[in-house]
């Protein structure tokens, strides 16, 4: 892997801990998801290490807090700066240890310095509020402060992104950070160390600690009190569990979990951009996002168009190693993501559904699968109720308005929802009617810094992004004074 790099310092395996490169007793092995091979191995922090971690965040936000807004987001520009001047290594790690297509990665990057370039302005504008006493000599200010140590757990399918946009408001309030991110995809987030080093992010304002016990470390940030908030993103099981353990000590927490999205397309869309927002949507990192469309609703009178369409488009898609330039579909994260698409493709033709394209694993070998589409969708199929997280794009026939909208919202979750209509009234209508944190309206694509992201329901609670992700990370102090 170093060989792929310009810089090959920034392939670094330690963890980053109080600016400090530490290694452990152990360390454990990361892998390429195309070719199966070991590319790096991992120190593996102990809880006791995380522990340390958390202490010297603590120690070190204390002295952050003071910095003003404008010299935080000073450094915090200078870390953007590297990670766009590094973009294509970085890239090139994310690809080796997820296997999403290098150009995707690239992308990812991109979106995630966003995160980052955002919150460095956003420090600068962290404004209180006066308000007018309730008693002739009473003055009353709110002010905003940092909530403290900030500990995040990540998942693998945006090794960078999803680190940065919880680091990104964190820092920029003035609370220091230690991230564990997903064992699968820890190097994205260890260079992430060698950059805020490099960009002169003061030591142990913030850490990566590395570590295969995923559990020993969620009970750790949960149970260790300088611990001030937990911010995830992952699994709304694991969410659950998260929120269970951070009851003891009343911690604020951040949940981004799992999703369910519906994506549906009226008789009056625009059918081939339907069908491009479908490709981007469902098939974007290859079925694996949160966000990714997991039930696509299509109505009646234009239903087979739409199914031809879609078919015809993916069909022409090229899948393989990641690292080769063209490639729009890499390998699924592992042989578990492989059994689930096949477990929601078996139980789907059981129950009568027709595959249209694609439906077994790729010739390519190893976790790679066919894009796959099933026509004859229906709600009594295991992916009408559960994340495929792959590449399996399953149509459901409706009427009307009203059904298609119940549909839509018979889950348990509410994160990202699309639809594609013309119709002003029936978009006004559908959009206040949808239970989801997002709607897209004729687009496929609604990830930005500049917008709260965040879901309704079991999909979470708090958001990222905009103006309001700061707030996750501060407090509000109301001074009261007598004069
Ligand atoms: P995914 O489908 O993305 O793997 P998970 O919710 O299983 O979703 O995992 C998201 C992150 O949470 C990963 O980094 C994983 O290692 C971590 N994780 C899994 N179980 C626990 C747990 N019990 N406590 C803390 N973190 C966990």
């Amino acid at each position: 892997l170093k060989s792929h790099l310009k810089d090959p310092t920034l392939l670094e395996t330690r963890a980053y801990i109080g600016g400090e490169w530490i290694t452990g007793e152990a360390t454990f092995d990361v892998t390429n998801p195309a070719r199966g091979d070991v590319i790096a191995q991992v120190t593996d922090c102990s809880r006791a290490q995380v522990s340390g971690a958390i202490a010297q965040a603590q120690t070190a936000q204390k002295e952050w807090a003071k910095w003003t807004g404008k010299e935080r987001a000073a450094v915090l520009r200078r870390w953007f700066d590297l990670m766009m001047e590094n973009q294509q290594d970085l890239a090139v790690i994310l690809t080796a240890e997820m296997g999403k297509p290098v150009t995707e990665a690239a992308g990812e990057i991109a979106y995630g310095a966003s995160f980052i370039e955002f919150f460095a302005e956003e420090a600068k504008r962290i404004y209180g509020e006066t308000i007018p006493g309730h008693q002739r000599d009473k003055r009353i200010t709110v002010i905003k402060q940092p909530i403290g140590v900030a500990a995040s757990i990540t998942p693998w399918n945006f090794p960078n992104a999803m680190i940065t946009r919880k680091a990104g408001p964190a820092l920029a309030a003035g609370c220091s950070f230690v991230a564990r991110p997903a064992a699968e995809t820890p190097l994205s987030a260890i260079v992430l160390g060698v950059l805020a080093d490099r960009a002169g992010i003061p030591a142990g304002v913030f850490n990566v600690v590395p570590s295969s016990r995923a559990s020993d470390i969620g009970k750790e940030f949960c149970e260790n009190p300088a611990v001030r908030k937990l911010t995830f993103t992952g699994s709304t099981e694991v969410g659950r569990i998260l929120l269970r353990q951070a009851a003891d000590s009343v911690m604020k927490c951040s949940m981004e979990l799992g999703g369910n999205a519906p994506f549906i397309v009226f008789d009056d869309a625009d059918l081939d951009a339907a069908v491009e927002g479908a490709i981007m949507c469902k098939f974007r990192n290859n079925g694996q996002t949160c966000v990714c469309a997991n039930r696509i609703y299509v109505q009646a009178g234009v239903y087979d168009a739409f199914a031809a369409k879609l078919k015809d488009a993916v069909a022409k898609m090229k899948i393989g190693d990641g690292l080769s330039g063209d490639t729009q579909f890499g390998p699924l994260i592992n042989a578990d993501a492989v059994e689930k698409v096949k477990e929601h493709i078996a139980d789907a033709t059981a129950k009568g559904a027709q595959v249209i394209l694609g439906g077994n694993p790729s010739e390519l070998g190893g976790t790679f699968f066919e894009p796959t589409i099933v026509t004859g969708a229906t709600r009594d199929m295991e992916f009408a109720t559960e994340e495929t997280f792959g590449p399996l794009a399953p149509l459901f026939k409706f009427e009307d308005e009203d059904e298609v909208i119940a549909l839509a919202n018979d889950t348990i979750f509410g994160l990202a929802s699309y639809f594609y209509a013309r119709d002003l009234s029936r978009v006004y209508k559908v959009a206040e009617e949808l239970e989801y944190g997002i709607v897209g309206i004729n687009t496929g694509i609604i990830s930005t810094e500049v917008a709260p992201f965040g879901g309704v329901k079991q999909s979470g609670l708090g958001r990222e992004g905009s103006h309001h992700g700061i707030e996750d990370y501060l407090e509000m102090k109301y001074i009261c004074m007598s004069v």
